[in-house]
């Protein structure tokens, strides 16, 4: 199936229910998917070879800010300030190894051409325990985390993450946040490699709903698959399933929206 690449490192702005108008930031080349995940259902499709780190071809920080800031202000002029300045992009943003100063920058110039703009970052959770990261990601006001899986057998089948990243080691990184992050969640079924893949399983939901409750997130956010992905054989779960498992996500507690 076609997946596709964002082509810019400013990006957007892209009007969505999910963060309003959101003005984006691809800290990743333009060319080339980098991250620390290969998920099957990736729209960026698979993650080549050697781009599970940073490497060539990364955004330059004082580019992509002079960019930021010509883009905040022709917005301010035009009388359309984003909701949400948003760190997304073709893989893992906080792989850049100057995403704590490129934070920083983006916050100052937030404040000076778009007070009232939310900061946002779209994170796999793989990097949080690195002191430089979790300071970035503090910075913001937004944490949007990945966990797609309650078992470590259906993380490793969803997200394919580079070996040194197990799912003990996600799960702390949530935890690190203290509740003040909003956890993603994409719910599919399907077949790889002649294996069953399904993280909507009762056994799954169940699990999964075990780690929401240590992790205690402001806000889940439930999606189907809605987009070309990597990998062909997987199913789109139908809303009546997603509005069930949100049913049991809203009785332990939750915030929880189906997107
Ligand atoms: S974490 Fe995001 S960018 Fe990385 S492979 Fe998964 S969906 Fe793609």
């Amino acid at each position: 199936m076609s997946t596709f690449l964002f082509n810019e490192t400013i990006f957007g702005p892209v009007r969505s229910r999910r963060f309003g108008v959101s003005l984006g930031i691809n800290l990743l080349p333009c060319n080339r998917k980098v991250c620390s995940f290969n998920c099957i259902y990736c729209e960026c499709g698979w993650t080549p070879d050697g781009s599970h780190g940073a490497g060539d071809g990364l955004a330059d920080p004082e580019k992509a800010m002079l960019e930021l800031e010509s883009r905040l202000i022709q917005m301010a002029n035009e009388h359309d300030l984003p909701n949400s300045i948003t760190f997304a992009g073709n893989g893992e943003p906080t792989l850049h190894p100057h995403f704590l100063a490129i934070m920083k920058k983006t916050v100052a110039l937030r404040d000076k051409y778009a007070p009232k703009a939310r900061v946002t970052v779209l994170s796999n959770a793989t990097t949080v325990n690195r002191p430089d990261v979790f300071e970035a990601l503090l910075l913001a006001d937004n944490h949007v985390m990945k966990l797609d899986a309650g078992t470590e057998k259906t993380y490793k089948q969803i997200n394919q993450a580079a070996s040194s990243y197990v799912f003990q080691t996600i799960l702390s990184n949530l935890l690190l946040f203290n509740g003040d992050l909003t956890i993603q969640t994409l719910f599919l079924r399907g077949r790889k490699d002649n294996e069953l893949i399904d993280n909507t399983s009762d056994e799954e939901v169940e699990a999964w709903l075990g780690h929401l409750k240590q992790i205690k997130p402001n806000l889940v956010m439930i999606y189907p698959i809605a987009r070309d992905t990597p990998a062909d054989k997987l199913e789109v779960i139908s809303h009546e399933k997603l509005e069930e498992i949100a049913q049991k996500v809203a009785s332990a507690g939750f915030n929880v929206e189906i997107f």
